[in-house]
């Protein structure tokens, strides 16, 4: 096997388990390594670190897999992790009420670069870097032997990170027929949904979100849910007793699936804005419009370390524009899915947004993504998604 010697001082975050090695952190790599290759990684003085797929394009060169040396990245380690993966997902739900989740989150599972979410009988893989490219028809292998009701694989492999690591996107079926709509469960409300639209096309970590959000809901509440997508949040409130809910999502393809999720579990159709929720957040300020719920879960507003002040405006321009559309004592679910925005930073633009539209905000919960896609305590990058419940006063 190859061979990675790290500059002295760069082999403490490896050793810690943290997944990347920077290009920086390399001081000598033997050469013909092919992208994809598993190399092992060693200290500056020969020691054994860890093994990892390498991919000489991307910024993070290395992505460690293995602490164990007598343990080889093959078939049957593939396996093992694959295994564990599906195990936690079985102890976490019922499948009654929930047949969709992460099956696979990248590194949070201990399989850096690789996601599959699970929609009822469709699996929905994503590879971001070459290391997983060459081993998914190893993987497509396992979890069609390991899941039996598996009718269909499908690969969506596109975004950003493959950008990053220098690989155009790829897309198709792995295995199995591929449904035209797939037909979903989650919190006992049915969903139909595009494999092939945005994402994997569900999101799946807002489940305990928009379960919990259940408790806020009075009978007759108005709600505005903006960037509704599939309409998850909408459509709770509307099963919970709420009146009238309005969706807003820029997609002509979003609000169309949204609709048919309403009139799926027997609901008519929401007001619906396919509009910028930038400006249409303005438009019904201008209308003198509140609202007794508020959903606001935005798209990542901060995809690069370096855009902090960027990411602070546009976080505060859409909740300083949403605080003023929430009535007297009203409740807001706000979010941010970028992992570069941090905790801190969240509450801090909040606070902002709260003096500035001259409201006084309490918290009243602090949210995170699902458990079905887990944090490595290693890899703090897998910590993405927050959200507050805000009450405004
Ligand atoms: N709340 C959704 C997920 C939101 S994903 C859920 O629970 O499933 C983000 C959504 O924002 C996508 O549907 C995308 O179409 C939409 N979007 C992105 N930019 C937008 C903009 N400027 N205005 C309105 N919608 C936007």
């Amino acid at each position: 096997m190859k061979n990675a010697i790290l500059i002295k001082g760069k082999e403490k975050q490896p050793l810690n388990k943290h997944s990347y090695i920077f290009s920086g952190a390399v001081e000598k790599i033997d050469s013909d390594i092919a992208p994809g290759e598993v190399v092992c990684v060693r200290t500056h003085e020969g020691k054994f670190i860890a093994y990892g797929h390498y991919n000489p394009t991307s910024g993070i060169v290395i992505r460690l897999l293995e602490w164990n040396e007598n343990k080889h990245v093959n078939e049957s380690w593939f396996r093992e992790k694959i295994l564990s993966s599906i195990a936690l997902r079985k102890s976490l739900f019922d499948s009654k009420d929930t047949d969709s989740f992460r099956l696979i989150f990248s590194e949070g599972d201990f399989l850096p670069g690789l996601i599959v979410d699970k929609f009822a009988d469709t699996l929905v893989l994503q590879s971001h870097t070459s290391g997983m490219d060459k081993e998914k028809s190893a993987i497509v292998k396992i979890l069609t032997e390991e899941i039996a009701s598996i009718t269909c694989i499908y690969e969506k492999s596109d975004g950003d990170g493959r950008k990053m690591e220098g690989l155009s996107n790829s897309a198709g079926v792995l295995f199995g027929i591929m449904p035209d709509k797939v037909m979903i469960r989650e919190n006992g409300i049915k969903y139909k949904i595009d494999i092939t639209s945005q994402k994997t096309g569900f999101y799946a970590d807002q489940r305990n979100n928009r379960a919990l959000l259940k408790k806020y809901i009075k009978k007759d509440d108005s709600v505005l849910d903006l960037f509704s997508f599939t309409g998850g949040f909408g459509l709770t409130t509307a099963l919970n007793g709420a009146g009238e809910i309005t969706l807003c999502d820029s997609s002509a393809e979003a609000i169309a699936a949204a609709k048919v999720n309403f009139r799926l579990n027997g609901l008519d159709d929401p007001e619906a804005a396919e509009k910028d929720c930038f400006d249409y957040i303005r438009e019904l300020h201008r209308e003198k419009r509140q609202f007794d719920i508020i959903i606001l879960d935005p798209p990542k507003l901060m995809p690069k370390k370096n855009d902090a002040i960027k990411a602070m405006r546009a976080y505060k321009d859409l909740n300083f524009n949403t605080m003023r559309l929430v009535k007297k004592g009203g409740i807001m679910f706000t979010f941010s899915c970028s992992g570069n925005f941090t905790p801190e930073m969240f509450k801090e633009m909040i606070a902002y947004s709260a003096k500035d539209s001259g409201r006084t905000v309490q918290i009243l919960e602090q949210l995170h993504q699902a458990s079905d896609h887990p944090v490595s305590v290693s890899v703090p990058e897998t910590e993405y998604l927050k959200g507050l419940v805000l009450r405004v006063l």
